[in-house]
């Protein structure tokens, strides 16, 4: 008899986050797969569980899909997880999860925390539709092509970024949206500093720049000029 993958999300700061049913499939599994494994300690000890890890991170997931299939294959129920947030959203996932469904054996996606559902909904942008693209690409020509096939699409544009690239990527957004274009930097979401910088392209530009240590997890949300009128509740 197969096994079975648990998905899990975890907490993207909150440690309150976690659902019940997180915690109580964390407890009864064999073998749980996670990106750090100090990082995972941490967070299992917290909640007072002791489980086998094995590290399942982006340099090593081709190799490990194969192991942690087997066992799978041998009746084990294995939990995987990523360092914050939901596995598979910018995060190690995708390859295990594909390969899982293709062997025929069983898998459930736990419900949870993730920061692009999070910001989007605090962004005060339209929430009728959205494109999330993850991480953008990181030199400037190639940012700005990714951004611009967006602008028409009639959806708010989410994406993640770092604290040392954010002012120049809003500076790119100015250029290829203008400066009169709704955007919102979602900051340091679920801890002690959550901030949500909501404004046009200009203002939040104005605000972030004098600022001199910005630092801290980020989302950039941006609704383009070309769809005002268009959105729906
Ligand atoms: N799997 C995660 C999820 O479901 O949100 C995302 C992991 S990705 C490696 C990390 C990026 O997510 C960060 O660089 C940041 O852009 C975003 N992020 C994660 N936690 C966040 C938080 N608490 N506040 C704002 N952004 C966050």
């Amino acid at each position: 008899m197969s096994g079975i993958l648990y998905v899990v999300p975890t907490p993207i700061g909150n440690l309150e986050d976690i659902t019940l049913r997180a915690l109580r499939i964390l407890k009864e599994c064999d073998l749980v797969a996670c990106e750090d494994t100090r990082q995972s300690l941490k967070l299992l000890s917290h909640f007072g569980i002791s489980k086998n890890l094995i590290s399942f991170y982006s340099y090593n997931q081709q190799y490990r899909v194969g192991q942690i299939i087997d066992k799978l294959s041998d009746g084990k129920k294995i939990v995987l997880i990523s360092d914050a947030g939901t596995p598979g959203i910018s995060d190690p996932g995708y390859i295990l999860i594909k390969e899982t469904i293709e062997k025929g054996i069983k898998i459930e996606v736990l419900p949870g925390a993730s920061a692009v559902v999070t910001a989007l909904v605090g962004s005060g942008l339209p929430t009728n539709g959205f494109v999330f693209c993850g991480f953008l690409k990181r030199k400037t020509g190639k940012m700005k092509k990714e951004l611009s096939e967006f602008i028409n699409l009639g959806k708010t544009i989410v994406f993640y970024e770092s604290p040392h690239r954010i002012l120049k990527t809003v500076e790119i957004c100015l250029e290829v949206f203008g400066e009169n274009t709704k955007i919102c930097l979602a900051r340091e979401l679920t801890k002690k500093f959550e901030e949500f910088i909501r404004g046009t392209i200009k203002e939040v530009l104005e605000n972030i720049k004098d600022r001199n240590n910005l630092l801290g997890e980020f989302v950039v949300l941006i609704y383009p000029q070309s769809n005002e009128g268009k959105e729906s509740d």
